[in-house]
């Protein structure tokens, strides 16, 4: 391959909110999901080669604004992610975000996404790689409790990764299950909604709670989880966040992203710093166990890490070529002489 000239380099291949619904459509939905799960699989095994970092996050009363930057040597990438659990009130979503990759040798971008639609998508996609790691073996029934932006994506994955067919839902809101009812309808899966949390994880293999609550929440608490399930933990994804009673944490076999980021961010925040965990890409390479028993209790605390991200964008990327679902945005300033980039700024006074 040539090198592209300075010129086209200048514009960067943008994918907006529509594009990216348009490629979503283009591909399929399910299909997608099991195309970044193979692709976020593929970068855990090569693990070791990227930069790793916990999240550059900062706080305020109601949320987190956060970014989440990697390389793998070659491409660059980071997300910009927010986290507001009080926004669905005011008519906003509790997460938005975007993304950008850049070629290490010459620092310039390569692309820019949308990533409030991808970002749900790499997390189903996320969850559902890990389970198809983790879970009992035939799994078919999973609980969903919260039923927000993530819930449909999450089921979708379920489905297509790991063979799901029974949804049994709940949400403290009983609007927000009636929504994903509608949403999921047609798509082969048998839904129940459920009046309460007890009730939802009944005959669960997999239990997902993905709930939006700024505080030390307990959706789960030690006495509702049998032994033998995978629980898929993914809505605490904060310091003062949590969703799991800590008890369960001691009965359990937790596997996490990056132990840094999720010592701060993930249930394990309740636990001491020194709290055994094993790290998922040591089970997607065979050199640490997954699950290992049929009354072992996985639980996989998932609060998101940059390598997804990387690797959906990757993914999103290399699906574009062939759609032109982008556009060429003018990002980047590109003077005749490198050196003059002033002059430039002169000439164009007209
Ligand atoms: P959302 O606000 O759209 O939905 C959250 C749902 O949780 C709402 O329907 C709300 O009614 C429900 N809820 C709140 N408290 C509850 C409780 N006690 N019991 C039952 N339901 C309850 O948010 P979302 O976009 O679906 O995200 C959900 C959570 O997942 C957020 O905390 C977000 O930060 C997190 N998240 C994590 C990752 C990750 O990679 N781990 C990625 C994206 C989002």
């Amino acid at each position: 391959m040539t090198a592209p000239e300075p010129s086209e380099l200048a514009y960067v291949p943008f994918v907006s909110v529509e594009n990216m619904m348009k490629l979503v459509h283009h591909i399929g939905v399910e299909t997608m999901l099991h195309d970044i799960a193979d692709y976020i699989e593929a970068d855990f095994h090569r693990w070791e080669l990227f930069d790793k970092t916990p999240r550059v996050a900062s706080h305020s009363e109601k949320g987190v604004i956060e970014l989440m930057p990697t390389s793998d040597g070659e491409v660059y990438g980071f997300k910009y992610v927010n986290g507001h659990p009080s926004n669905t009130k005011e008519g906003l979503q509790t997460v938005t975000a975007f993304g950008l990759l850049a070629a290490v040798d010459t620092g310039y971008p390569v692309l820019l996404s949308e990533m409030t639609v991808l970002t749900a998508l790499r997390t189903a996609a996320t969850s559902a790689m890990v389970a198809r790691h983790l879970a009992p073996k035939g799994a078919r029934t999973m609980a969903m409790i919260g039923n927000g932006a993530q819930s449909e994506f999450q089921a979708l994955a379920m489905k297509a990764i790991c063979g799901i067919d029974h949804l049994r839902l709940f949400d403290s809101d009983r609007r927000a299950t009636e929504k994903t009812v509608r949403n999921l309808e047609g798509s082969g899966m048998t839904l129940t909604a459920c009046t309460t949390p007890e009730l939802a994880i009944e005959g669960a293999q997999i239990i997902t709670t993905c709930t939006a609550d700024k505080q030390y929440a307990t959706i789960l608490t030690d006495n509702m989880v049998g032994a033998g399930v995978h629980i898929n933990a993914i809505g605490g994804d904060c310091p003062g966040k949590t969703e799991l009673h800590k008890d369960i944490l001691n009965r359990a076999t937790v596997f996490v992203e990056y132990p840094p980021q999720t010592r701060i961010e993930g249930e394990i925040q309740q636990m001491p710093g020194d709290f055994p965990v094993t790290e998922l890409w040591q089970v997607i390479n065979g050199s640490a166990p997954g699950r290992v028993s049929d009354r072992q209790i996985t639980l996989f605390d998932g609060v998101g890490f940059a390598t997804e991200d990387f690797s959906a964008l990757r993914y999103v990327r290399d699906r574009l070529t062939d759609t032109g679902l982008y556009q060429n945005l003018d990002m980047v300033a590109d003077p005749d002489d490198p050196r003059d980039l002033f002059g430039m700024l002169m000439r164009s006074k007209g």
